[in-house]
């Protein structure tokens, strides 16, 4: 039997992850955050100290590189060639490596095949770019989550001050606008709505609304009870 898939999609910050880890827990789905898997691709292109421009070494590097993931208690947790690193990808600085990188067609493929494959093996909410529109484009519930820049870069200040980590508010507002604009405009799998996306904007909604909503669309589209 087939498996019954949910995609969301949006900009940083929209609350994809938050939101998609909730409905997942409530659906009993397993819940797939993309974003983590191109972090973490990001992360050992840091390490290697290869430049984001660098297109060839991007290319090359990806011939050894193996990502995968696993579970623990629940959680997602990336792999990097046999190394847990979800502790390490949190950053700014891996945040954005990872929008500059994830241009790159070799990086988009390898990271492509994995998540096909797991939302073929179970029922699954996914969070990403191009979720709806390249990954999984049959799944009956596509979801884009958006939410203004303002309150984006408030709601990732919040999540970093309360980590204890300093941040300037400006500052945040510019990467976030930057990383719109990059994944929005790049050649392949730019960030779109799906033509059959449901659009979720959750400027002025909360985070069980949102669930909510979601998992009225989902029953809606013949998830049973
Ligand atoms: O969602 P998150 O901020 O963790 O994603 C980091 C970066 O990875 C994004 O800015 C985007 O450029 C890239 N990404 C992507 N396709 C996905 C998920 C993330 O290109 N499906």
């Amino acid at each position: 039997m087939g498996h019954f898939n949910i995609a969301i999609d949006g900009p940083a910050g929209a609350g994809k992850s938050t939101i998609a880890k909730l409905a997942a827990s409530r659906l009993g789905f397993v819940y797939v955050d993309t974003g983590a898997m191109y972090r973490t691709m990001a992360l050992y292109f840091l390490r290697l100290g290869i430049k984001a421009e660098d297109e060839k070494a991007v290319e090359a590097a990806c011939r050894d590189v193996d990502v995968t993931i696993r579970y623990e208690d629940g959680a997602q947790q990336v792999i990097l060639n046999g190394e847990n690193v979800s502790g390490l990808i949190r950053t700014e600085e891996v945040g954005n490596m990872a929008s500059a990188v994830s241009v790159y067609m070799p990086v988009r493929t390898k990271l492509v095949e994995l998540q096909q494959r797991l939302a073929r093996e179970a029922d699954v909410i996914m969070d990403g770019r191009d979720i709806g529109t390249c990954v999984l484009p049959d799944a009956p519930v596509k979801i884009y989550l958006t939410a203004s820049v303002e309150v984006r870069a408030m709601r990732r200040c919040r999540e970093l001050q309360e980590k204890g980590i300093p941040c300037c508010l400006e500052d945040i507002e510019t990467d976030i606008a930057d990383r719109d604009y990059r994944d929005m405009h790049r050649e392949h799998s730019p960030l779109k709505q799906a033509e059959d996306a449901v659009i979720i904007d959750s400027s002025r909604m909360t985070i069980q609304e949102v669930v909510e909503r979601i998992i009225f669309e989902a029953r809606e589209r013949g998830l049973e009870a």
